[in-house]
């Protein structure tokens, strides 16, 4: 397997051909893009190229770089995916034009990775180019991380919320992490500090980011190389007044952070070294980052309530021993105890690429560990330049069942709807061994409109539960919330109409959460348990789709299959006898999955 990276700035451009060990087959640098000084280096000889943009680069370089490597894929950086993209992308015109449209949200990172993107895909037409996305790890932050205390309606309107970055770099320390500690990523809550000129912290909790120190830009949360992090909006709006929009922008991006505070610019190494010989000012830089740095750390840790494992990335994090010092600094608290020897000492490269920091009695292991962002992005380009078929590496097809709105009633219901001793009166079976379509319908009535015929599904259950769509719900005018099956504790009630009677019930009603049923033996096979949560690709015509957030249930009396309700199956064009495939886009299960695919 050999994937050609593409890694785009706005004046810079990175390209590496990796294998699937890593090793890198081929390099190429360029920079000054759009200057008169515009060059590149390949293999270390430097070619002088005025003017030349990300495309006339490529075009000059790309024959020498690609050399007689068989490319299976290309994987291009995209710094922001929005809303739209939660999972690495296969690259068509339209995919193009969306990411087209997240400029305003990266107005300095996403031109660049089109102009990469473009030129790219003109010069490799044969191969499928992948976007992979910063903001993609971030896709399952909760909606409470994700939100800022605005205007809800405002928010909405301009895409306004917290989407986070440096996502592939927290995806692959936080799994190389587990790996050296031979545990499961899917039992440990992970802080990964990436440090380089931009900066990121994460708490990546049972595999998933729930909480991110970016937001909407890149420009929340640490003390980076030139951006500022956290800022009062307060002060944005007075400096904007005194000094225009324009140039506060430029402030706050090019020239505060580390640069601003030291004044002599954004290199840590030059900073440490005065702060060594007393530069006050560089200092003090010091003291700001750090001290955010821990402020950080305390409050992701708060989110997760409590921290397992904390990981130093990138350039400042696998490099300085001063600031993972001082950003450990009275963490006994959190039960983080740093090795000062070993922290000292910690030189992580390829070939020993993690080394553990943290004293032999700290509860919280502390780690060093080299990212590495291309490979990341090649094996998730990989992944998806292979096809569904083969992301699931041979694995079965999941049926999809689409469950129309329907019915569960307890015997005291069926009694006072149809009449004393009433019997439900089985119409035809259901995937699911022992349960039952039934001859008897009912009218819903919500507090807006009412729904006629709708079936009851048998055999009676211990409690009352009205599952429909959020068509329905909105017809019926009434909220219910997304819910595992048996679980209505706290959801709406309706009124049910029947033939002898009708019921008021104080709760019952819900969305179902989509679900797949499977026996321990299927769930042996997908590499997962009972309550995973998975995502699963269909293919369909046109209008393919990813669902998010599906349960899996596993018993005995199950059968494989995918429930999912009309408005899902409509979205995504499923027709009855469609199936599903378990992909891995959130890295915490089926890593099954990637394994096959990748090696
Ligand atoms: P980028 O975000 O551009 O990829 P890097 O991850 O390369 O950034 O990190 C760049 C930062 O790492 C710079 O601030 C640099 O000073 C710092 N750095 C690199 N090596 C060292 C070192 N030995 N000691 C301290 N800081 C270092």
């Amino acid at each position: 397997m050999k994937v050609l990276v593409l890694n785009c700035g706005s004046s810079s451009l990175k390209a590496d051909i990796l294998d699937e060990n890593g090793v890198r087959l081929g390099s190429l640098r360029a920079e000054r893009l759009g200057s008169d000084d515009a060059r590149y280096r390949l293999d270390g000889a430097v070619t002088e190229l005025p003017g030349a943009d990300h495309g006339a680069v490529l075009a000059h370089a790309m024959a020498g770089l690609v050399g007689d490597h068989q490319l299976d894929a290309v994987g291009h950086r995209v710094v922001h995916g929005g809303e739209a993209f939660s999972a690495p992308t296969r690259l068509d015109a339209q995919v193009e034009a969306a990411i087209e449209e997240l400029i305003p949200l990266a107005p300095l990172h996403n031109p660049a990775n089109l102009a990469g993107i473009r030129a790219a895909r003109e010069f490799l037409p044969a191969i499928p180019h992948v976007a992979v996305f910063d903001t993609a790890f971030h896709a399952t932050l909760p909606h409470r991380a994700q939100a800022y205390a605005i205007d809800h309606d405002v928010a909405s309107a301009h895409g306004v919320r917290r989407y986070g970055f440096h996502g592939t770099s927290h995806a692959f320390v936080s799994r190389a992490a587990a790996e050296f500690l031979d545990e499961d990523p899917r039992e440990l809550r992970v802080i990964t500090c990436h440090l380089g000129n931009g900066a990121s912290a994460c708490a990546v909790e049972y595999g998933r980011s729930v909480e991110t120190t970016m937001g909407m830009t890149p420009l929340e949360g640490l003390v980076m190389g030139t951006r500022c992090g956290d800022l009062d909006p307060g002060v944005v709006i007075a400096l904007a007044r005194e000094l225009g929009l324009d140039e506060v922008d430029r402030m706050l991006n090019r020239s505060s952070g580390l640069a601003g505070l030291s004044g002599v610019g954004n290199d840590l190494r030059d900073i440490e070294e005065r702060a060594s010989k007393g530069d006050e000012r560089c200092r003090m830089a010091l003291h700001v980052l750090t001290h955010r740095l821990r402020k950080h750390i305390g409050a992701l840790a708060a989110v997760m309530g409590g921290v397992d494992v904390l990981v130093f990335t990138a350039g400042i994090g696998e490099n300085s021993a001063l600031v993972r010092s001082r950003a450990c600094q009275r963490m006994e608290f959190l039960g983080a105890r740093l090795d000062r020897d070993a922290n000292r000492d910690a030189k992580v490269d390829r070939a020993t690429p993690v080394i553990e920091i943290s004293e032999p009695r700290s509860r919280v292991k502390i780690l060093v560990v080299a990212t590495d962002e291309e490979l990341e992005i090649a094996r998730q380009a990989c992944t998806v330049g292979l096809g569904q078929d083969q992301i699931a590496g041979g694995l079965p097809s999941i049926p999809i069942g689409i469950s129309a709105r329907h019915i569960h009633l307890t015997q005291e219901s069926v009694e006072a709807l149809f009449g004393p001793g009433h019997q439900l009166t089985p119409r035809n079976p259901l995937s699911q061994p022992g349960q039952f379509a039934c001859e008897e319908r009912l009218t819903v009535v919500g507090p807006k409109r009412r729904i006629e015929g709708v079936r009851i599904l048998g055999p009676v259950r211990p409690a009352n539960q009205i599952e429909v769509s959020r068509t329905d719900e909105f017809f019926l005018g009434v909220d219910a919330p997304v819910r595992n099956s048996g679980d209505v504790k706290n959801t709406p009630g309706v009124t049910l109409i029947g033939p002898a009677g009708q019921v008021t019930l104080s709760e019952g009603l819900i969305c179902a959460r989509r679900h797949i049923h499977m026996t321990p033996e299927d769930a042996a096979v997908f590499g997962v348990e009972d309550k995973d949560v998975v995502d699963v690709a269909i293919h369909s015509e046109g209008r393919d789709l990813v669902f998010g957030d599906v349960l899996v249930r596993v018993k005995a009396s199950y059968a494989l299959e995918m429930h999912i309700d009309t408005d899902e199956a409509n979205a995504a064009e499923i027709k009855r006898g469609a199936s599903g495939k378990m992909i891995d886009a959130t890295g915490r299960v089926g890593r099954l999955v990637r394994r096959k695919a990748w090696r």
